[in-house]
């Protein structure tokens, strides 16, 4: 029997390794690639157990759970905000997170800016796109893309570092690989035109049930829940 602590200590290093293989069967290495630990729902002690572990950023969808995280556990760790925020949580947002990931309207996009000049700070943000379509989600549409990343860089406190995507959930992983290689196409296409191509890095997809394929097409970091922290974990080692 293995304790809590040693079963989250296991699942990041199974992920280390599926990335690191995945990286290298795209032509990268393992250190091209971010992994974040989703941690919504997830106790303040397996986000002890999994920082253990090596994990540096920590992934949150609700402004209210998190900020007990936050508190506990703060600076040590980077905060990414991944849920779509509204704009009255802008606030304790701005506060807390180093990276909105879930940029996805100008209302929004003036919001961040606002609040982010009150703190005298510069936020770095991803937009979001809907590479699925779907309308349960969040996010402006990858054809409406580019028109708003002019926008957003227009802003002088929000510093644009890349895209964020959640692809469907499919039975069959292959049905989202052209999703995340058309997302991938559209994020070096952009490189050509954004104001710092120097901040422009992040290409934020790939979760557990999908993140070896868009490690594969390209992703700088991938977003990891179940798979670190449920029990059992669906992930295995490498054979
Ligand atoms: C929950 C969530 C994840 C992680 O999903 P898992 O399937 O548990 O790995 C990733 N990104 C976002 C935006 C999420 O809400």
């Amino acid at each position: 029997m293995s304790t809590r602590n040693e079963q989250i200590r296991e699942n990041v290093a199974i992920v280390k390794e599926r990335i690191a293989t995945a990286a290298k069967r795209s032509g990268r290495t393992a250190s091209d690639v971010t992994l974040l630990a989703v941690t919504k729902r997830v106790s303040l002690e397996d986000i002890r157990s999994a920082a253990e572990a090596g994990v540096k950023v920590i992934g949150e969808n609700k402004i209210q759970e998190a900020k007990t995280k936050f508190l506990h556990l703060g600076p040590s760790l980077s905060w990414h905000m991944l849920g779509h925020l509204q704009t009255n949580k802008v606030r304790p947002a701005v506060a807390m997170f180093n990276m909105v990931e879930s940029l996805d309207s100008v209302r929004l996009a003036d919001s961040l800016d606002r609040e982010a000049a009150l703190f005298e700070r510069t936020l770095d943000v991803l937009i979001e796109v809907n590479i699925g379509g779907e309308a349960q989600k969040f996010g402006v549409v990858p054809e409406n893309a580019l028109t708003f990343l002019r926008y957003v860089e227009s802003k002088e406190n929000l510093r644009l570092n890349g895209f964020m995507a959640m692809a469907p959930y499919v039975d069959d992983v292959e049905l989202v690989r052209p999703l995340f290689r058309k997302l991938k196409q559209l994020f070096d296409e952009a490189r050509q035109s954004v104001k710092n191509p120097e901040h422009w890095s992040v290409l934020s997809m790939g979760m557990t049930q999908d993140f070896e394929v868009a490690v594969e097409e390209g992703a700088t970091l991938v977003r990891i829940g179940t798979g670190l922290f449920a029990t059992p974990s669906p992930l295995r080692r490498v054979e």
